[in-house]
């Protein structure tokens, strides 16, 4: 059954993780002419006003195709040489690739530290954000040269999720040998059917993505699904498509089947709510009238509307914002650390380098990280607040 046109175009910005086995062939390596096709509908994306990310798996294997290291399962030692080996393979190709059609590409190593140590995530989505406005197209993968095995990923999946929930991206499309999701396995019973829509990742959708993960089932649906929780619940869409075809993400848009998974909420709201629902606040900003006014019309909270800090805080961490009488009207993500936002405090931006000694990071909170809390506060105010 063919699937419906999905267009692209209508999402802002689209995360795309892309499988070892579409950009890798055993025998023959980098397989060229498939990549050529995957950077012209990158390239129709962005031409149509898309910003894309691509989450690139095939660092062990091209590496091993260049070592020409024998089938069979590796040591952790040996696939993190091979992964060194074939890291610089694959970012030259993407980036000799991208370049015919006119676009910079740039790349970025993640481990699971920088995605989830809040100080670590916060730098790692700056230099995604900025790379984006630069026009150029993030080329990311997990840094396995230094992963060790407790503390990395280990598969793409579940990593491009993150990055797409990091970045606040409203589509992520897990691209693979698979083509959806199937209410059992189909090489097994004939009777399996592809869902097209996925309304929400319920017990028995995870039922039908077998069973939890293991060495083997890496990268299989079992990821897949746990990619989609990450995704749906922080406000971005998934589709799980097959990229067998020479160029994927025009097949998607004419009809190819595939498994849509709908969002829990817009990301904006999903991040909102998150930062709502976050535990007691590190710390507090207590602002003047003028900032109170900005904040009410959707705007950052800079340092020249700061009247006193009070608290110790890291750079990330969940702060309140106050009235000039302490009543909390907001809650935010701290740009600064709470020494620099004393030493900023009720300063002008273009004040803050000469101040701290390096360029600083802009606002105080940014309106992204930020949101308007009831007066009488109290966590579940807050959440409803979110939600409204
Ligand atoms: N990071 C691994 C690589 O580049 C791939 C992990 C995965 O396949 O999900 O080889």
């Amino acid at each position: 059954m063919a699937a419906k046109r999905k267009p692209l175009s209508k999402y802002r910005r689209i995360v795309i993780k892309i499988g070892s086995a579409l950009l890798v062939d055993r025998a023959t390596g980098l397989r060229a002419a498939w990549l050529d096709a995957m950077c012209a509908d990158i390239a129709g994306l962005k031409a149509r006003g898309v910003e894309v990310l691509v989450v690139s798996s095939g660092a062990i294997a091209l590496g091993r195709s260049v070592l020409d290291v024998p089938a069979g399962v590796l040591k952790l030692e040996e696939s993190q040489a091979a992964a060194a080996v074939g890291q610089i393979a694959l970012a030259r190709a993407w980036s000799e690739r991208l370049s015919r059609d006119g676009i910079v590409a740039g790349q970025v190593l993640l481990t699971l530290g920088d995605t989830e140590e809040r100080r670590r995530y916060l730098n790692a989505r700056a230099t995604m954000n900025q790379l984006l406005k630069l026009g150029a197209v993030p080329i990311i993968n997990e840094n396995d040269t230094v992963a060790t095995a407790e503390i990395r990923y280990g598969d793409n999946d579940r990593l491009a999720a993150r990055v797409a929930t990091m970045i606040g991206a409203d589509l992520l499309i897990l691209l693979s040998d698979i083509d959806g999701l199937y209410t059992a396995p189909p090489h097994i019973d004939p009777s399996a059917r592809l869902l097209d829509t996925v309304a929400a990742i319920t017990p028995e959708i995870e039922a039908m993505a077998g069973g939890p993960a293991s060495e083997l089932s890496r990268g299989g649906m079992r990821t897949k699904i746990d990619a989609g929780k990450i995704a749906t619940t922080a406000g971005c869409a998934m589709i799980i498509a097959s990229g067998k075809p020479v160029h994927p993400l025009a097949a998607i848009e004419a009809g190819a089947a595939n498994s849509w998974f709908a969002p829990s909420a817009s990301p904006v709201t999903a991040r909102k709510t998150w930062i709502a629902g976050q535990l007691l606040p590190a710390g507090s900003l207590s602002i003047d009238l003028g900032a109170q006014a900005a904040l009410r019309s959707g705007k950052s909270l800079l340092p020249a509307g700061v009247v006193q800090v009070t608290g110790s805080f890291s750079r990330g961490d969940t702060i309140a914002v106050t009235d000039l009488s302490g009543i909390e009207i907001a809650r935010g993500l701290a740009g600064y650390d709470a020494d620099e936002a004393r030493q900023i405090t009720g300063r002008k931006s273009g004040e803050i380098a000469a101040i701290l000694g390096h360029a600083g990071r802009g606002p105080m909170i940014h309106r992204d990280d930020l949101v308007m809390t009831a007066r009488d506060h109290g966590q579940e105010t807050a959440r409803e607040n979110a939600d409204a």
